[in-house]
């Protein structure tokens, strides 16, 4: 796979970038095995005084940072914004809370003593995707860099600049050599790296196919890992919610980020008492959306990252449609340059269609009608997703209550799925597993390690 900058918003070649060889990437992981030594003796003030000097450097090139995202990967400009603002917040969340988090546990034996230390692993691979080049980054970086750990990133090959700008970042921050490194290879060269002795957790973010590879090889090298990947989250309407407010999120829901989120809204069920009426507004809503330049302050939708995401996700609607579904919105490519697809909704979509248990990964929104909220249940949990989801209700305990039998690893409650500094994320079945973010998050690539004054004299 070539490393290029493509804008999706023009298709052009921006630049090009040169694979990083063996030679490269084993002194890479030798430094950062090196660093390693040294880092995991700090204490959390000198780890925390160079995330908030991330934190700071984000703050302080956002609207630069915010436009090579835009060019890069395509997302709106005023949203790679916000991205960078999340991402700062981040790094100061944990550089302030970790410490707490990893605090020894006092544990209460039946006699003696014994606590529960938090001690660095080492170096970690961090595999990571190119939607939300910044965020990503820091929600495993971040929690990780305060455990004592360092980082080896391999980024998504169409956000080179991306990935670079975060390493720059570090090197102002002041941080020593081989703390955070870029990697600038192919995912294969990944997969091949999780077997170097040297590396000790790898994480990914993305695909079910990308979490497979590196999965297999952590499994077979007796790594720890946690995989963060796809998701179809159900965004349920049930016959007591504020229609006009559901509406407007499901819109939010599914086109943030121009509907490359993995915790979009992709599967809308409405109870079909209000199903027409949640239908047809959320029709003329898609459909009034200002599709343009993603640079360009009034674009409300902009192109996907790439020509390659364009073209699978029209052909991804041609064969649903073709398996029987039918198209009430949208459904082709938008006519001018670009990676641009028009906002689509898709009904009659039936267990049989070859894409029902898909994830479609863009403007794409696929609606059901069901006769309850048990069936709406039923059907949210048939995918082989388990990432997140929605509830809209007015009644907040029947809202919690419908949250129980859902099976994902995130539900919200009148909101689409979100995410913040301050609280967990991740997923279970097809979605991946582990967490990242919060408490949950910091403690994935620590050893717990036992720490025991025993007061026994007799072995038996
Ligand atoms: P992807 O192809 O899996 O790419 C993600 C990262 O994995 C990239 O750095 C990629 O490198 C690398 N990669 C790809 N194949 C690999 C392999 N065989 N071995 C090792 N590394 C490999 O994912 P994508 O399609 O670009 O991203 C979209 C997917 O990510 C969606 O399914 C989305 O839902 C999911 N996602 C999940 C979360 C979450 O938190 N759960 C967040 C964001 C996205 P190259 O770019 O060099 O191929």
């Amino acid at each position: 796979m070539s490393i290029q900058t493509i804008n999706p918003a023009t298709n052009k070649v921006e630049k090009t970038f040169t694979e990083m060889t063996e030679q490269d990437v084993d002194k890479a992981v030798a430094q950062s095995a090196a660093t390693f030594e040294e880092w995991k003796k700090t204490d959390y003030k000198k780890r925390a005084e160079i995330l908030h000097k991330v934190a700071g450097l984000l703050r302080a090139k956002k609207k630069e940072l915010a436009k090579m995202i835009t060019l890069e990967m395509g997302k709106l400009v005023a949203e790679a914004e916000g991205e960078i603002k999340l991402s700062a917040e981040i790094f100061d969340y944990y550089a302030k809370h970790a410490e707490g988090f990893l605090a020894d546990k006092i544990l209460n034996p039946a006699h003696g003593e014994a606590l529960v230390r938090h001690s660095p692993i080492g170096v970690l691979l961090g595999v990571q995707p190119w939607n939300f080049p910044f965020y990503q980054v820091a929600r495993f970086v971040a929690p990780n860099i305060m455990v004592g750990n360092t980082i080896l990133l391999k980024h998504a090959s169409i956000v080179p600049q991306c990935g670079i700008a975060i390493e720059e970042i570090f090197k102002e921050a002041g941080a020593p050599v081989g703390l955070y490194t870029n990697l600038l290879i192919s995912g294969k060269k990944a997969t091949t790296l999780v077997s170097d002795k040297r590396i000790k957790g790898v994480s990914l973010t993305g695909s079910e196919a990308g979490g497979a590879s590196i999965a297999a090889a952590a499994g077979k090298h007796l790594k720890k890992s946690v995989l963060e990947l796809g998701g179809s989250d159900a965004f349920i309407i049930l016959e007591d919610a504020n229609i006009e407010k559901a509406v407007e999120w499901a819109v939010i829901g599914r086109i943030n980020n121009n509907g490359e989120c993995c915790i979009a809204s992709k599967r809308f069920i409405a109870v079909e008492s209000i199903a027409p009426a949640f239908l047809k507004s959320f029709k003329d809503k898609l459909a009034a959306l200002v599709i343009g330049d993603p640079m360009d302050a009034a674009t409300q939708l902009g192109p996907l990252s790439s020509e390659e995401a364009a073209v699978q996700i029209a052909d991804q609607v041609k064969r649903a449609v073709d398996g029987g579904a039918k198209l009430l919105l949208g459904g082709e490519r938008i006519d001018r340059e670009g990676a641009f697809m028009q906002p689509t909704i898709l009904t009659n979509m039936l267990p049989d269609n070859p894409v029902y248990y898909e994830e479609f990964f863009g403007p794409v929104a696929v609606f059901f009608s069901v006769k309850d909220e048990q069936a709406a249940i039923v059907l949210a949990n048939d995918s082989p997703f388990g990432l997140g989801g929605s509830v809209f209700t007015q009644d907040i305990e029947r809202g919690k209550r419908v949250a129980d039998q859902i099976d994902t690893g995130m539900v919200f409650i009148n909101h689409p799925t979100w995410t913040q500094a301050d609280l967990p994320f991740g997923g279970t079945k097809g979605s991946g597993y582990g967490r990242e973010l919060s408490e949950l998050g910091v403690q994935e690539f620590v050893n717990k390690k036992l720490i025991r004054v025993s007061e026994l004299t007799d072995p038996f």
